[in-house]
């Protein structure tokens, strides 16, 4: 942090491709993919705009809100006075070369708050030229905010080659009489920072400011507290003021060091040590916290305390507060500097606040556009676009900013942000991210179904992968089921593992390229190849979830099988035509004439009956409940196979309800909800109300069943009833979903 032009020790300023303790990416080069790395799928050279019109026929105009407004909102915006009427900033708008008019809100957290952006479409705004677009959000971007790493042009592509994906200008604007909006023409805006970035204080009029009275200096500087004000090559070149002072407390403290030339007044900023900086981060503080909570908690439950128990929790307490409290370490700091030398700019923090928004809004932007280029690889058009977004969105990409260098965003927030900003209730977060914790889980436990389906409001794809792994392990299951058909439940089992263990997912994940796509917190913590194995596999099966949510399970079937066997056309074939079941193949119209000759057969009509459903293939419905080891011409074998693949589809069944109707519930409470659903009791009892107990064939018939205890018998049943769900699956041929 050392820089020949650095404005103040205690300012941090934005280096390109560095955080503030180190290089930003720690990435391999296989991983330097995706969002965080800004790189978008698909994304090529823009032709050129014409930098002297508005190139009507080439743009889309969208206005970029923000809700709620809190902290992008103003108590004090940055005004623009235009022929004497007053024109409030409003945000930023956006121009963009392909329509955005499906975009999704783009979700993001700050301040303990959850934020939507969106955009809203309207007509071209008249008078301007692209040109002074680029000019003025460069201006506010590169040359006040120094965001040095964010680049808009298309990845791959430079200033030379392409336009920019997007011109972006701020908006000023009014209400006209009749309640319309009037925005002011970006001409007007630049005019207004040509005739704001004259010095904040000219050297002929230093004398006169100096001898200024009270009144007439507390009118003057009113109108630069909460500016931004330059010093163009320093760094960071901009902050915002917040008092100026004419004579500073260090140098009256000094009293006179003997110079006779005038002093500059100073300007003050206060500003805040990065968290990451702070005694907060510090190991010996954090050490020392842990043991005084251990104290603490040893105090509350320990019915006699010792005097010197006591002692040592002070200590501890002492400890803590030296480093509180040294001089360097603490957070907030004030930032005292010479006015000489700083210019104006007429605008105000509120700009900063919306303008260090852009950056994430408009990566997501970009990665909403790419996604056509994996449409087009699957063959399939996300009806709902939002469901791939969150299939793609890590539960750690709470915390990124899109690739964005995020403590550039945290600088520039420091010196040129609003100084005070409204937070948030933590509980509206801790209900979207938390999972943990016993009077939580107690709570969420306790909420009842929602008797429609119901979008859940919980962020990243862990809810999504939960149901994901559902619908990957039915297809497997179902396919392996049909091409092995003389494969026991066993080796299924074995195979089926194979074909869904992380390490295999992952790779399909990769070769479908959704690592392009995934949103992570770049940073530390994600740099092992298996948290990286971890978090594809678990994309791989939220978007799985969502391409089932979105197009069926016909859908996800067929993509699956393309990704796992496109390069190979005999095994996709295989695994695309499955033969039908060995009862089927004997006799493909069905074996309802075996009735007569079977009395055992027969007997099942009765069951049929009861439950309302005829089979073709009432054999199937004999195996399903054969309970024996013994093998049977009749029902080729016993139910174990169809239970396997009945086991299966009872688990997405009940998967798919619970993902559909606890929308507030995290996958560890689907989870929870799912075993009292699926375990062997329930479905036994299931089994019992069906009236399927009394048909079933076993193999000691003499031993009746009472005998056996109720735990050997409700797994009896449990399984029967799995291999009933099998057999009703096959003989109804629901594969096609
Ligand atoms: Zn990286
Ligand atoms: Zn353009």
């Amino acid at each position: 942090m050392r820089h020949p032009q650095k404005l103040n020790p205690h300012l941090w300023y934005n280096e390109p491709g560095e955080l503030n303790d180190g290089p930003r990416c720690y990435c391999k080069p296989e991983y330097q993919v995706g969002p965080s790395h800004c790189k978008y799928e698909g994304e090529t050279a823009i032709p050129k705009c014409d930098p002297h019109s508005n190139n009507p026929n080439k743009l889309h105009h969208y206005r970029i809100c923000v809700l709620p407004n809190t902290n992008y909102s103003a108590k004090q915006p940055s005004v623009i006075m235009y022929k004497n009427l007053k024109y409030e900033f409003e945000g930023f708008g956006l121009l963009s070369h392909y329509k955005l008019d499906d975009l999704p809100p783009c979700k993001f957290h700050r301040y303990n708050i959850f934020y939507k952006v969106h955009l809203v479409p309207e007509p071209l705004p008249p008078n301007f030229t692209v040109r002074s677009l680029d000019l003025l959000s460069d201006f506010v971007m590169y040359e006040l905010l120094e965001l040095l790493d964010e680049t808009l042009y298309p990845s791959g592509a430079d200033e030379a080659t392409s336009c920019r994906c997007f011109h972006l200008y701020p908006r000023f604007s009014r209400r006209g009489h009749d309640g319309a909006l009037e925005l002011l023409p970006a001409w007007a805006i630049l005019q207004h920072l040509l005739d704001n970035s004259g010095l904040l204080i000219e050297p002929d009029c230093l004398d006169s400011v100096l001898r200024m009275s009270k009144e007439e200096w507390r009118n003057f500087i009113d109108q630069w507290r909460g500016q931004l004000i330059t010093y163009p090559g320093k760094k960071p070149s901009t902050i915002r003021v917040d008092q100026v002072d004419r004579c500073s407390a260090a140098a009256s403290a000094a009293s006179s060091d003997g110079r006779d030339k005038p002093t500059y007044p100073y300007v003050i900023h206060i500003t805040q040590v990065p968290l990451k900086f702070g005694w907060q981060a510090e190991n010996t503080y954090r050490r020392t916290l842990k043991s005084y909570f251990r104290e603490q908690y040893m105090i509350v439950f320990n019915p006699r305390v010792g005097a010197e128990q006591r002692e040592k929790l002070q200590h501890l307490r002492e400890k803590m507060r030296v480093v509180e409290e040294a001089p360097d370490k603490r957070r907030e700091v004030t930032v005292e500097m010479s006015a000489e030398g700083f210019r104006r700019t007429g605008l105000r923090p509120d700009v900063t606040q919306f303008a260090l928004l852009l950056p994430h809004f408009l990566s997501f932007c970009r990665l909403h556009r790419s996604i056509s280029a994996l449409e087009s690889r699957i063959g399939y058009v996300f009806k709902d676009k939002s469901l791939f977004h969150q299939a793609m969105t890590h539960p750690s990409s709470i915390r990124s900013t899109l690739g964005l260098n995020s403590d550039h965003v945290l600088n520039s927030m420091l010196n040129c942000g609003p100084r005070l900003l409204e937070y948030g209730e933590v509980r509206e977060i801790r209900q979207a991210t938390r999972k943990h914790g016993l009077a939580y889980t107690v709570n969420v436990m306790s909420m009842l179904p929602s008797i429609l389906e119901k979008k859940s409001p919980i962020f990243g794809n862990d809810r999504l992968e939960y149901l994901g792994d559902a619908v990957v392990e039915l297809i497997v299951t179902t396919h392996l089921f049909y091409i092995l058909p003389e494969v026991s439940e066993g080796h299924l089992d074995a195979f089926r593992q194979s074909l869904v263990m992380n390490a295999h997912l992952a790779l399909l994940a990769r070769r479908l390229g959704l690592h392009c796509y995934l949103q992570y917190a770049h940073g530390m913590d994600f740099y092992l190849d298996s948290t990286f194995m971890h978090a594809y596999s678990d994309a791989f099966e939220a978007f799985m979830a969502a391409v089932y949510l979105d197009g069926g399970l016909a859908l996800a079937n067929r993509i699956f099988a393309d990704v796992m066997w496109g390069s190979d056309p005999s095994c996709l074939r295989v695994w695309c035509t499955p033969p039908p079941h060995p009862i089927q193949l004997e006799y493909p119209d069905g074996d309802r004439h075996l009735l007569p000759q079977h009395p055992k057969l027969k007997k099942l009509t009765r069951l049929e009956r009861r439950i309302g459903m005829e089979f073709r293939h009432i054999r199937l419905l004999a195996q399903s409940l054969s309970y024996t080891r013994r093998f049977n011409q009749l029902t080729l074998g016993n139910n174990q196979r169809l239970e396997h693949l009945g086991d299966t589809l009872l688990k997405f069944v009940t998967t798919d309800y619970l993902f559909k109707h606890f929308p507030y519930h995290h996958e560890g409470h689907l989870s929870i909800l799912r075993n009292t659903m699926a375990n062997k009791y329930t479905q036994g009892q299931v089994c019992r109300d069906l009236g399927l107990t009394e048909f079933i064939i076993e193999d000691t018939p003499a031993a009746p069943s009472a005998l056996l205890s109720l735990d050997a018998d409700s797994k009896i049943f449990a399984d029967v009833l799995e291999s009933f769900v099998g057999a009703v699956f096959v003989d109804k041929d629901l594969t096609s979903g």
